[in-house]
């Protein structure tokens, strides 16, 4: 067979040979250096997605193709009963890098089963059943990781999916704050409306609190310091593991090695994925030494046919080694805060610029259709982010911020420089314009779905 030679081709082929799912599929990639990829026709594109926010590395980084290429050419998988040094070594490097304590891992291949073996895990340690999650936290897409995802309408439109005893909080949204009069100071008064519901509806000892602290897919909502230090408290004082999942935040995106240090607090499990491996699927969770122990002990059952592959961790090391190398948790934050400065500017200058949030190079953009009545507009969010596709900057294929859809999410790789970054503004800013001069807002606010 001949292979097709355009986008429009192979479009058409996959189309053919594929089960629809999730995402509406529009372009057909080819290859990535750095910031940018290709696409079949040759155009390029600055990646603001960063992959599946997994490429934190940049596309094809020398030293992580060729971290691959060694691995590869030695030793890619063994069984689950064996060893190898790249696990025992991607093991001690997250050890040293974690908020002190966490330093015995587990490592799968997804974010999802990283969730799946963190609730097992803490169920098996406390000897409870019920686990706490946040309304907008996304945590995967096996029935149990979805099932503790505050998403609802097509993510729970599978008859049968789900898990007894899960308990979802409203997120500390502090840009839609319900609780204000009582709230000026922040987000707290979710954290007490959270509160209300865990002791009118559960057992009140769950096994699990599950939080991301930076709720990416959710809209990019970044909880208080006083909000994740009061869950970290309520846990410590119920028995109730804090489990903080950092498949996005982790590994410098946030301007730190874990998005956690930003709070302050400790939690006792905390998960990794994409970020992890750099682009390769590689998950893991980390606990303490006393948590592991204890689990042992009570039979911990938990391994896949890729647990501990030596060409993952292999990999893994190599992207941790690349950032502490380049410096790019320190990048992370200094290309952040250039960002966020310019998208405040941005706020400022035009009216469906409702709010700006987000640390390090994880930054969201609500859109509204005017300031005063925040109505979320998800046809002037899709409008930017498709005007931003057409001009060449990949930023997600639709608008995020849950069933609202109207979130634009900023994560690029931690190796961006300004060049690219005053680029990418440029056609952000001009999208904006677009979209403000063109939706017309009475048709404006939507439901779309990210
Ligand atoms: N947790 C978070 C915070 C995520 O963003 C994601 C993926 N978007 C997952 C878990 C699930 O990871 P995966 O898609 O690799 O299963």
């Amino acid at each position: 067979m001949t292979l097709p030679n355009s986008a429009a081709g192979w479009l058409e082929l996959d189309q053919r040979y594929r089960i629809k799912g999730r995402y509406d599929i529009t372009q057909v990639l080819v290859r990535g250096e750095g910031v940018r990829v290709w696409d079949a026709d040759g155009k390029s594109y600055i990646d603001f997605e960063s992959g599946q926010v997994c490429a934190s590395t940049g596309h094809c980084h020398p030293a992580y193709t060729k971290a691959i290429v060694a691995q590869a050419s030695s030793l890619v998988q063994t069984g689950s009963g064996y060893t190898s040094p790249p696990r025992v070594m991607l093991a001690k490097k997250l050890a040293e890098i974690m908020p002190e304590g966490l330093e015995r891992s587990y490592f799968a291949c997804t974010g999802s089963e990283a969730t799946e073996a963190a609730l097992r895990l803490a169920k098996i340690y406390t000897g409870r059943s019920e686990i706490l999650t946040l309304m907008r936290g996304y945590h995967g897409m096996t029935h149990g990781s979805l099932a503790v995802t505050g998403l609802g309408g097509k993510f729970k439109n599978v008859p049968g999916s789900g898990l007894q005893g899960v308990t979802y909080l409203p997120a500390p949204y502090a840009y839609r704050n319900p609780f204000k009069e009582e709230d000026a100071s922040g987000d707290l008064a979710f954290f007490r409306q959270g509160l209300e519901i865990i002791n009118w509806t559960s057992t009140g000892a769950p096994a699990a609190f599950l939080l991301e602290v930076v709720m990416s897919v959710g809209g990019m909502i970044v909880p208080s310091r006083q909000y994740v230090q009061a869950v970290r408290r309520w846990c410590s004082e119920t028995g109730t593991l804090m489990i903080v999942d950092e498949a996005q935040s982790g590994v410098g995106r946030s301007g730190r090695w874990f998005a956690v240090e930003h709070f302050g607090v400790v939690p006792d499990i905390i998960t990794t994925s994409k970020s992890l491996g750099g682009g390769v699927p590689l998950s893991g969770v980390t606990t303490t030494r006393a948590i592991a122990d204890q689990v042992a002990e009570r039979g911990y059952h938990q391994s896949s046919s890729h647990t501990d592959d030596p060409f993952l961790c292999a990999v893994g090391l190599a992207n941790i080694a690349i950032v502490e190398q380049e410096r790019l948790v320190e990048n992370a934050a200094e290309q952040g805060a250039y960002l966020k400065a310019a998208l405040e500017e941005m706020k400022r200058r035009y009216e469906i610029v409702g709010d700006v949030r987000g640390i390090g190079l994880m930054l969201g953009i609500e859109i509204v259709t005017d300031k005063a009545s925040k109505t979320p507009s998800a046809a002037h969010a899709t409008a930017i982010s498709r005007y931003c596709r057409d001009n060449g900057l990949l930023l997600g294929h639709r608008p995020t911020g849950a069933v609202s859809g109207n979130v634009i999410r900023i994560l690029p790789p931690l190796i961006l420089q300004q060049p690219e970054a005053d680029e990418a503004l440029a056609i952000i800013n001009a999208a904006i314009e677009y979209a403000q001069r063109t939706v017309h807002p009475t048709t404006a606010a939507g439901t779309g779905w990210m």
